[in-house]
């Protein structure tokens, strides 16, 4: 077999880069095998009300079990299906899931799935969320939809009219890795969210990291004037929680309550963090 090196990148490097291109390959063939396969499954990880100190819901993360390498994380596949144009059927296939399986928890308890924008791309997310709730008998006020802060900015009117159609059925809309992008609060003020998801890379600063702690008690404070809902991604200790619920958090996720579970451990979970 000969390789062309049309880069002029010194041939040293060669080995680590065909490794990666073959390794995403590799992934991006077997996608397309593993959704026929039945090879995805979801995890569950508990979201906790602060105030409470319950559990309300659970966040559906999709991993892929794979026949030979064991599970995969999501970071390790989800990139390159969005690449691949694959997102929208296995974005389909873990709405369906979700709602299938929120759809015999207590009604009490909430799904939250994660959606990529290109699953905006193509205009159908409003009437696939439709279809996930009718064929599952969810109702949509148990469904909330976690968007990017890339998305929620990206305020074009087919973003914006998809959004509110889903909104429209019930379904809140969280924005995820709330920090990690480019926006403000202002910027957020006028859109149609729910949730706010501060990031755990400013949760894992706390208690000692001060520049964390202004960022979480500004879009804490400023989160919930606007009438939206905080939740601390990532906490890992009690004296983060603390913090958090001081600074005005109203909802927390992490390690410190549980970590993603598979659906036949939802139960259990409901037990242990006082939602059942
Ligand atoms: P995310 O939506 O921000 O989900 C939270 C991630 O943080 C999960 O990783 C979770 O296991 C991890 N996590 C939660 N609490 C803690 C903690 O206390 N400490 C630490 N170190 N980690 C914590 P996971 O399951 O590997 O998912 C990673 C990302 O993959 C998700 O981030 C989400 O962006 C994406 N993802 C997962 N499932 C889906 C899906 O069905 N569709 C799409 N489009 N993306 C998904
Ligand atoms: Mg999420
Ligand atoms: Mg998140
Ligand atoms: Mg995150």
């Amino acid at each position: 077999e000969t390789k062309l090196d049309v880069s002029g990148a010194p041939r040293r490097f060669e080995p680590l880069m065909e490794h990666r291109a073959r390794t995403r390959h590799a992934i991006a063939s077997g996608l397309r095998e593993a959704l026929a396969r039945r090879q995805f499954i979801l995890h569950y990880q508990p979201l906790m009300d602060l105030s409470t100190e319950r559990v309300t819901g659970f966040e559906a993360l999709i991993r892929w079990n794979h026949p030979e390498r064991g599970m995969i994380p999501p970071m390790a596949f989800i990139p390159v299906a969005e690449e691949r144009g694959m997102i929208s059927a296995i974005g389909e296939w873990v709405l369906r899931a979700a709602c299938v399986e929120a759809a015999g928890w207590p009604a009490s308890m909430t799904v939250a799935v994660n959606v990529a924008v290109a699953q905006f791309a193509n205009g159908r997310l409003a009437s696939i969320v439709r279809d996930a709730l009718a064929a599952s008998g969810l109702a949509g006020s148990r469904l909330e939809i976690e968007i990017t802060e890339s998305l929620a900015l990206a305020q074009t009117e087919a973003v914006r009219a998809q959004i509110e159609a889903i909104r429209a059925m019930g379904v809140r809309i969280a924005v995820d890795d709330f920090g990690t992008g480019y926006s403000s609060l202002a910027q957020l003020r006028n859109l149609p969210f729910d949730r706010l998801k501060i990031d755990r890379s400013f949760v894992r600063e706390l208690p000692a990291g001060l520049e964390s702690l202004a960022i979480i008690r500004a879009v804490a404070e400023l989160g919930s004037a606007l009438g939206l809902q905080i939740t601390a991604e990532g906490v890992e200790t009690e004296e983060q929680r603390d913090g958090l619920k001081a600074m005005g958090c109203t909802a927390a996720q992490g390690f410190y309550y549980g970590r993603p579970e598979p659906a036949a451990s939802v139960p259990g979970m409901m037990v242990r963090l006082g939602g059942a």
